[in-house]
């Protein structure tokens, strides 16, 4: 008889719910490492996927109210969308101009930023005076906005943002302008690369490319990444697969690699966190995903 506890025994009339949010929302991996440190932590929560259409945001969030929900995450395309709607927003949040979690309160939903927390954390251990230091980070969407605000707080010197689309590029430099952090931040065309990539200390992909099923690509080819200084820190954000094409050419010339896997256990440690208020066992999120992982090779 299997000892593993049934889905009628987990979610009961008393279930409180948590989720995630964005569209398309079915390949996340969030609910896998959330229900796994949930059942670890004895909690009487379940943690579901949304999909929701941009068009229906405000419909969903104020159904969300109506149902008491505890709280969500929110990833693509609502990082962003949501800020208007929430009636709180933490200082994190608004420096870096996007919410991936919320949470409800007596005068309605908060939002914060954890994916700063979940970035810094796999450098939390480099013992290296990032000032005098340059980072590269390649892309300007979402998950870029918060590696920048990560570099600010790291103390780094410079940070150079690589963009194809020059008005984006453009938009993102200036939304900097009125935050509260202090960024030495430039930008760059992917041509410029070459010319960039020597200087740089840290180089963080923040473009899905290289990310499964389209494995063999990666956002610097074999030729340009022996430009990269071998005590460089190559860091990309894709956690599957693991490692990226991108970080086996960055350890081929002899640089560290940390792949995005730390990162998405971190964001969603401290948001369980912030909606249990009790310590999450972030082992369990990550073998949970490294399992999930494994199954799907
Ligand atoms: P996003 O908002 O869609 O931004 C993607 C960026 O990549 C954009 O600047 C886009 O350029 C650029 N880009 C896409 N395809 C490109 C191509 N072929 N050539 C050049 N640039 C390209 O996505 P995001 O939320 O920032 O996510 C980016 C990556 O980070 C994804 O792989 C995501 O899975 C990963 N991520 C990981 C975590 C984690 O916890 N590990 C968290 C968040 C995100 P345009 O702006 O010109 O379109």
């Amino acid at each position: 008889m299997s000892l593993e506890p049934k889905l009628e025994q987990l979610i009961t009339g008393t279930t409180k719910l948590l989720g995630v949010i964005g569209d398309p929302i079915e390949h996340s991996f969030s609910p896998v490492m959330h229900n796994a440190a949930i059942a670890q932590m004895g909690l009487d929560y379940a943690y579901l996927p949304f999909p929701i259409a941009p068009e229906n945001l405000a419909t969903a969030i104020a159904g969300f109210a109506a149902i008491g929900l505890v709280g969500f995450n929110v990833t693509i395309p609502h990082k962003q969308a949501i800020m208007p709607l929430l009636s709180e927003i933490s200082p994190a949040a608004k420096a870096i101009g996007a919410v991936n979690t919320v949470w409800h309160t007596e005068t309605g939903w908060t939002g914060t930023n954890t994916d700063v927390d979940g970035f810094l954390a796999p450098l939390q251990g480099e013992s290296r005076d990032w000032q005098q230091r340059t980072a590269l980070i390649l892309g300007n969407g979402g998950a870029a906005r918060a590696v920048v605000a990560g570099c600010a707080r790291l103390g780094v010197d410079r940070v150079c943002v690589v963009g194809r689309n020059p008005q984006k590029l453009a938009q993102f430099a200036q939304s900097w302008h009125a935050s509260p952090l202090s960024v030495n931040l430039e930008t760059a065309s992917w041509e410029q690369l070459p010319d960039l990539l020597d200087r740089a200390t840290l180089l963080v992909n923040a473009t899905p490319i290289g990310m499964a099923p389209e494995t063999d690509r990666s956002p610097i080819e074999a030729e340009l990444m022996a430009k990269l200084a071998p005590e460089a820190i190559a860091y990309d954000l894709i956690y599957n697969p693991r490692p990226t094409q991108f970080l086996k050419l960055a350890q081929g010339v002899g640089a560290r690699a940390i792949d995005g896997l730390e990162m998405l256990v971190q964001q969603g440690a401290a948001a369980l966190r912030i909606w249990t208020d009790r310590s999450v066992p972030a082992d369990v999120m990550r073998e949970a995903l490294q399992r999930h992982l494994a199954a799907r090779k």
